[in-house]
């Protein structure tokens, strides 16, 4: 089976007042719509995320989603259901099985609420995540109560909504030029069963500031993942009169030789992260053959890596760092080398470990032809 993700982001400023709508505001330092996207793109059972954005927000939304594994981004119609429909047209070629359409204002959808929509698809041919309505609720009009409404079978429609592909664009392509304020509406309309499945009270739609408040305080309470990721890098000696080695200049009687400026210490830090995050290597993000490298300091490569992991909706946690070397003794350069990466890293100084060790003049190491490090990087981030 497979499942796309359709994630809607057509609404504009209104009812949030200023000139950005509510979905590019940030939430704990990423856009909303790019927290609503990462719980697609985590999830292992979906394949393909496809926005749909209005055309005035196409630079807010290029930013929003830099780096993402994305199809490119749909252009909305004039309501939401034209947006959805243009949407659905968009993941034709791809053909899902599966189709799961999120509002981008949904920022704190989490993984259990997309593992119980696509297990109702099993024996449904729609599914819908909802909240039961807990309050009493009452028709007022001019300021009087002239009803009160019985909530037995009453619920509160989120989203994911999600439909088999195929039976979803024929309705929504059938149900063109009419008006519904969701696509269950709309598969409804065309004779689709639709189940009602439990949602989540943290998966509300973000509609106001304070709401956005609400989500950032709620987003401390989201479940998390630990990962891990090791680098290591070895740079040899050439002549020279200093070496760097995490950001900070040590005088010595010889150098380092690489491409940059060769901070093995950064760089097998850099590698850590990277691996944490499952993005490969330093040497792939910038490649040696690169002239825009040459003497680089290190620090761009590991603030890169940094970005990465704060995009992708996570924090660093602590890191580790081992140099090996005979030579330049490092014990008194220790607190400015922990001082710097607290910096790059914007962590504070109790998350770095920096020790310094010999090889007991074994080896290349004890040979004093180059220098090596290795580093451990711990990670948070949203599952
Ligand atoms: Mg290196």
């Amino acid at each position: 089976m497979t499942a796309a993700a359709l994630v809607v982001a057509g609404g504009s400023a209104q009812r949030f007042g200023g000139d950005i709508p509510k979905q590019y505001r940030s939430l704990a330092g990423i856009p909303v719509i790019r927290h609503s996207i990462l719980a697609f793109l985590h999830h292992p059972a979906i394949r393909d995320v496809a926005v749909v954005i209005r055309s005035e927000d196409r630079a807010r939304y290029d930013q929003a989603v830099e780096h993402l594994d994305l199809l490119p981004p749909v252009l909305g119609g004039d309501t939401r259901q034209a947006s959805v429909c243009q949407g659905l047209e968009a993941l034709r070629p791809l053909n899902p099985d599966h189709v799961l359409i999120h509002d981008a204002a949904r920022p704190l959808l989490n993984h259990a609420v997309i593992d119980r929509v696509l297990t109702a698809l099993d024996r449904n041919d729609g599914a819908c995540v909802g909240v039961p309505v807990a309050d009493s609720l009452k028709r007022a009009s001019s300021g009087r109560i002239i009803d009160d409404v019985a909530r037995a079978d009453l619920w509160r429609a989120q989203t994911p909504q999600a439909f088999r592909f195929q039976d979803i664009l024929k309705a929504h392509t059938e149900a063109a030029g009419t008006d519904f304020t969701d696509d269950v509406g709309v598969a409804r309309a065309s004779g689709i069963e639709v189940a009602m499945v439990d949602g989540d009270e943290t998966n509300f739609k973000v509609t106001t500031m304070d709401d956005l408040v609400r989500a950032e305080q709620l987003l401390k309470r989201v479940p998390l993942e630990t990962r891990v990721g090791q680098g290591f890098d070895v740079h040899r000696f050439e002549p020279g009169t200093h070496v760097r080695l995490c950001g900070v200049d040590i005088a010595h009687d010889q150098g380092l030789a690489g491409h940059s400026d060769a901070d093995v210490a950064l760089h097998a830090l850099t590698d850590a992260l990277l691996g944490a995050l499952g993005e490969g290597d330093i040497g792939e993000h910038f490649p040696p053959s690169d002239d825009r490298w040459r003497d680089a300091d290190s620090a761009m490569f590991l603030r890169h890596a940094v970005d990465l992991v704060t995009q992708g909706g996570g924090r660093i946690v602590h890191v580790d760092l081992t140099i090996i070397c005979e030579a330049p003794k490092l014990s008194r350069h220790k607190p400015a080398m922990r001082e710097r990466i607290a910096e790059i890293l914007d962590i504070d100084i109790s998350r770095v470990g920096i020790k310094a060790t010999t090889t007991e003049g074994l080896g290349f190491a004890g040979r004093r032809e180059g220098i090596a490090a290795q580093a451990v990087a711990t990670i948070e981030r949203r599952i």
